[in-house]
């Protein structure tokens, strides 16, 4: 068996962990000159909507083998609507740092791993499919999969981002609903350090926001949070992305050809939350690959949490400011903070039944 991994990120590298453990070397290629080879930002593993996992770090760890380091207990959540505020404490999940950073998620995987990595690759699918019995495409960009008509594109994301300075409590993590900002998006803060956080706009491309502007939006958000954190922050570096796809492949396998990460689907349509899910089908076509399991078969759940995604997205596309301000107003109840706390009850699939005949939707995969 001669396996090669296009992409050095996190599906990637949690499958390449994986074949290790099991005695197989696969060949990495990656495009940029080191693993996470673009600006630096904070995500958040968010184990209120993530299943099976409640807590993801630790079910990579128990379940899959994979180990995370470094990452933050997140303890707080500060949820703002336009005008309500909710503050949810428990533990609800972690954050960690991606990109060019020494303390990022895929250096630390990366450290993890024997094989050598190749970077700055050219090599394409085409050439790779020449050369090995199995490829996996984890590329994080869905290029492949879209060429070989085997993703279903739900909707492209906006985003505008920034790195700030000022002074953050690493276990406390914001949030902002609003559509004068944030039309049928979110924005957030998530710690870097005490020192340094991530503050991100995303939201989706839909016709409603054809003419909107990024940076007006941003001027208006920006403001928001100072006022909300009391700080004047002082942004330090940014980046802005366009256009960034979330769906989902028709086939999790094509032959011997395995998608992997935003390749399978990982995104989950209505928060865009994939870290857990990329880890998984790395660790899921790796076991596939050494006799295991099967690929399809163990990417299942992910779909279902996928489709219950896309549902509470399609939700949040018919609601307003006034509705936000009610929901968040709700999840400030002592009903909406033992929901948030737990452990037994799926919110997402809750939800997402919920909400299936509100938005006109009995099944979408
Ligand atoms: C700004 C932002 C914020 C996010 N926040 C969160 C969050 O808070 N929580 C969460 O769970 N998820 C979040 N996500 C989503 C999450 O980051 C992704 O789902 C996850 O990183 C995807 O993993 P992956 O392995 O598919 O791709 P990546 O981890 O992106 O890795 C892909 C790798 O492939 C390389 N590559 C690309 N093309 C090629 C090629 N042709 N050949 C070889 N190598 C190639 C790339 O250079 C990269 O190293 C966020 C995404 C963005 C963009």
């Amino acid at each position: 068996m001669k396996v090669a991994i296009m992409g050095a990120g996190l599906s990637g590298l949690a499958c390449a962990l994986t074949l290790e453990k099991h005695g197989i070397i696969p060949d990495i290629y990656e495009t940029g000159a080191q693993v996470g080879d673009r600006f630096v930002y904070a995500e958040i593993f968010f184990g209120v909507t993530a299943r099976p996992a409640r807590d993801c770090v630790t079910y990579l760890a128990n379940e899959l083998g994979i180990y995370l380091n470094p990452v933050y207990m997140i303890r707080t959540m500060s949820i703002h609507g336009p005008g309500e505020t909710a503050v949810m404490e428990g533990s609800l999940g972690h954050s960690n740092i991606r990109g060019r950073h020494e303390k990022a998620l895929e250096k630390h995987l990366q450290q993890q791993l024997q094989s050598p990595i190749r970077f700055r690759s050219q090599v394409t699918y085409e050439e790779l499919l020449e050369d090995y019995t199995h490829v996996v495409v984890a590329t994080g960009e869905t290029t492949i999969a879209r060429r070989l008509k085997n993703y279903d594109l739900a909707l492209t994301v906006s985003m505008k981002g920034c790195t700030v300075s000022g002074s953050f409590d690493l276990n406390r993590v914001y949030t902002w609903l609003n559509d004068a900002y944030c039309p049928k998006g979110y924005g957030y803060l998530i710690p870097l350090s005490e020192k340094e956080a991530s503050v991100v706009i995303a939201y989706p491309d839909y016709p409603l926001n054809q003419n909107v502007d990024i940076h007006s939006l941003w001027d208006k958000f920006f403001p928001r949070v100072c006022s909300d954190l009391q700080q004047a922050l002082t942004v330090t570096d940014g980046f802005e992305i366009n256009h960034y796809p979330i769906g989902i492949s028709r086939d999790s396998r094509i032959g011997n050809t395995f998608f992997v990460g935003n390749n399978f689907g990982s995104i989950m349509p209505f928060l865009g939350f994939g870290q857990f899910s990329s880890l998984a089908t790395g660790v899921y076509a790796a076991w596939d690959m050494c006799g295991l399991g099967d690929y399809g078969k163990l990417t299942r759940p992910l779909r279902k949490s996928y489709d219950n995604s896309l549902i509470l997205r399609k939700a949040m596309e018919q609601i307003g400011n006034d509705q936000l301000d009610s929901i968040v107003k709700w999840l400030d109840t002592p009903v909406g903070h033992k929901l948030f706390n737990m452990k037994q009850v799926d919110l997402l699939r809750a939800a997402s039944y919920l909400l299936r005949p509100w938005v006109g939707i009995k099944s979408l995969v």
